[in-house]
């Protein structure tokens, strides 16, 4: 019998801020780590644009060129679509279920979006965007981009426990998921229908968060509302779920890089020096061309 992970903490979504104007973000981490940039590393960022209304606009809604060096972005949608576009030459859209993993790596331009038709439409809006570091061994890997549809997902389901578990990487009870990372980590949609429960368990030294996407749920004794952020002590092993209505939840868990992070702006680097050489190699048009 596995020791079962405390919950260190449960964040209410913080005040939301614009990316652009088409994310309209609570920032779960670093912003509420009061500076420690590594407590859930090897993720660095989590914005979350909690479910709203769009209304419609015939100009796309978004953000505009801009560059990213030595980590992923990773973007989900639950609800609207997103397009991007970056320098090395990528493109997609994704809907429902959708991810769109970029690596940066050594260094991208991109622009996200609301994909044409949707903003002309407007409508419910709900998406995630998570940002992965890269240990220094990887940060000017080549940029790499994957499009990974709903129906790509690992998928795991209990049918009598009312449970499905969407896997994005690592393995849930042989399941695989498809995403590839330069790190060990495990993310998961956990699907549990009113009245459900699961338990599983995950490596202790994993730093491990979960976002209550839809509906609530009894997590490890304690009640996590919708939009409400939990992050998991390093003391155990297990992670226990109950739910009283119908709740989708987001799970990341990574191994930890044991590296120093120096970050500003769009860059995630280990020092100082590699942050000013990320603006000159900017300057110097390194991070190739997109048109705005
Ligand atoms: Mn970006």
């Amino acid at each position: 019998m596995s020791i079962q992970k405390s919950i260190e903490r449960i964040i209410a979504p913080p005040a939301p801020h614009m990316v652009g104007d088409g994310f309209r973000v609570h920032n779960f981490f670093p912003g509420e780590m009061e500076g420690n940039l590594a407590r859930l590393s090897p993720f660095f960022l989590l914005d979350y644009n909690a479910l709203m209304e769009w209304p419609p606009r015939e100009q796309p809604r978004g953000v505009g060129v801009h560059p990213h060096r030595g980590f992923e972005t990773v973007t989900f949608a639950y609800h609207g679509r997103i397009a991007h576009h970056d320098s090395a030459g990528n493109s997609g859209v994704i809907g429902e279920g959708d991810v769109q993993w970029m690596t940066a790596g050594s260094g991208v331009l991109h622009k996200e979006y609301h994909e044409k038709e949707f903003s002309r439409k407007g409508g419910p809006y709900q998406m995630v965007q998570l940002w992965v570091n890269l240990p220094a061994k990887h940060k000017m890997t080549a940029p790499k981009y994957q499009a990974i549809t709903a129906k790509e997902w690992g998928l795991c389901e209990i049918p009598e426990s009312g449970v499905n578990v969407r896997v994005l990487t690592g393995t849930f009870k042989d399941v695989k998921g498809p995403a590839s990372t330069f790190t060990p980590i495990e993310i998961y949609e956990l699907i549990l229908r009113k009245g459900s429960s699961i338990s599983f368990d995950l490596p202790q030294q994993y730093n491990t968060g979960l976002l209550m996407i839809r509906g609530e749920a009894m997590v490890n004794g304690h009640e996590i509302p919708t939009d409400h952020f939990a992050i998991f002590k390093n003391d155990g092993e297990n992670i226990a779920i109950e739910a009283d209505e119908d709740a989708t939840m987001l799970l990341l868990s990574g191994e930890p890089i044991h590296e120093p992070i120096f970050s500003y702006g769009p860059f995630v680097m280990n020092t100082r020096e590699e942050i000013i050489k990320a603006y000159e190699d900017l300057n110097k048009g390194l991070f190739g061309y997109l048109e705005d």
